[in-house]
């Protein structure tokens, strides 16, 4: 699972596919929780969670 901006949604959807070969199931970061996750590829607070 990948948490990411929305900057790297793409390429953590890219990773998800690779790895799983399969369409990745998107979720939105509840706001509140959003400030305290980070991006898996860069600074930035989290917007997405990618899972498979
Ligand atoms: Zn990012």
């Amino acid at each position: 699972m990948y948490v990411s901006c929305e900057e790297h949604i793409d390429l953590a959807m890219d990773i998800i596919i690779d790895e799983h070969e399969a369409a990745p199931v998107i979720e939105m970061i509840p706001a509140k929780e959003q400030l305290s996750t980070s991006c898996s590829f860069c600074e930035k607070p989290a917007n997405y969670r990618i899972s498979k």
